[in-house]
């Protein structure tokens, strides 16, 4: 089979598709031959340019409706006949000192970050178990293993998705669906345009490679572990982050 098409005849949802490192997997997807359906929540601009450059099919479907999102797994299951692979990669952050973070901005993220996986998780089971398999890939990030000031929220619901990746592959391993984890480091994306000049340098000092990653280099991985490359990988974490957390001085 031509390098390519490892995914083709397979259908994929990502959510969070719309933007940065989403788009960036729904593109890589999409080139290996998957049918791909991409979710966002506030930018259709940005959704409609996705589905331009890359032939997916954009959803709205918002992390917090739990509702909207089983209907939605529905409606793909409807049209495309099955779902092999799942990507939970919608996140947001909302950076701030713990004693200075209202709780709105504690579950914000968690919210979206953490049970919004865990909704869609729930709702790609069935189908994938139906299929006779599937891969799960949650992207979480380094701050699930280092600590980050400032980040308590977003690091917490990371740390979760770490978690829940190993307990899910428990239970799902052995039904044929492989349930693993990518943990970026600094990528170049709307997220990450918005922090201090002076983290962005500080962040630079300690990654060994000496620059940011694109969302390509994290896409690529998500696609390995979407392929059957990995047919012996589950519920592991690869960390993509130019070596960031490998060493400490
Ligand atoms: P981004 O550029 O800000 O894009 C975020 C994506 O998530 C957008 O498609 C956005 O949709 C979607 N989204 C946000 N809130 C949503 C909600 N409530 N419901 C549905 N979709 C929602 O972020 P990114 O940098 O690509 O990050 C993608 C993932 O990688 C996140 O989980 C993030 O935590 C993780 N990560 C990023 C980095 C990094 O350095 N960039 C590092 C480690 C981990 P709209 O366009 O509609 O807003």
């Amino acid at each position: 089979m031509k390098e390519e098409m490892k995914l083709k005849d397979k259908v994929a949802i990502v959510t969070g598709g719309s933007r940065g490192i989403g788009r960036a997997v729904v593109a890589e997807l999409a080139r290996q031959g998957a049918r791909v359906y991409f979710t966002f929540h506030r930018n259709a601009e940005a959704a409609a340019e996705t589905e331009k450059a890359t032939g997916a099919r954009k959803l709205l479907c918002p992390q917090p409706d739990a509702e909207t999102i089983v209907k939605t797994a529905e409606a793909v299951v409807a049209e495309a006949g099955r779902i092999d692979i799942l990507v939970n990669n919608a996140g947001v952050h909302a950076d701030q000192f713990l004693m200075l973070m209202p709780e709105s901005e504690w579950t914000k993220v968690i919210d979206t970050n953490l049970n919004g996986a865990f909704r869609w998780a729930k709702a790609v089971t069935r189908p994938m178990l139906s299929a006779g398999g599937g891969a799960i890939i949650n992207v979480a990030s380094v701050s699930a293993l280092v600590g980050v000031a400032g980040q308590t929220n977003y690091s917490a619901s990371k740390g979760a998705i770490l978690a829940f990746t190993r307990s899910l592959a428990a239970e799902l391993g052995g039904k044929g669906i492989r349930v693993n984890a990518v943990a970026p480091g600094f990528i170049e994306t709307d997220m990450t345009a918005v922090l201090p000049r002076d983290i962005k340098r500080r962040n630079l000092e300690r990654i060994l490679l000496k620059r940011f990653g694109s969302a390509a280099e994290v896409a690529s991985v998500v696609a390995f572990l979407a392929s059957d490359e990995s047919a012996y990988i589950v519920g592991q974490t690869i960390v993509v982050d130019g070596g960031l957390t490998a060493a400490a001085l």
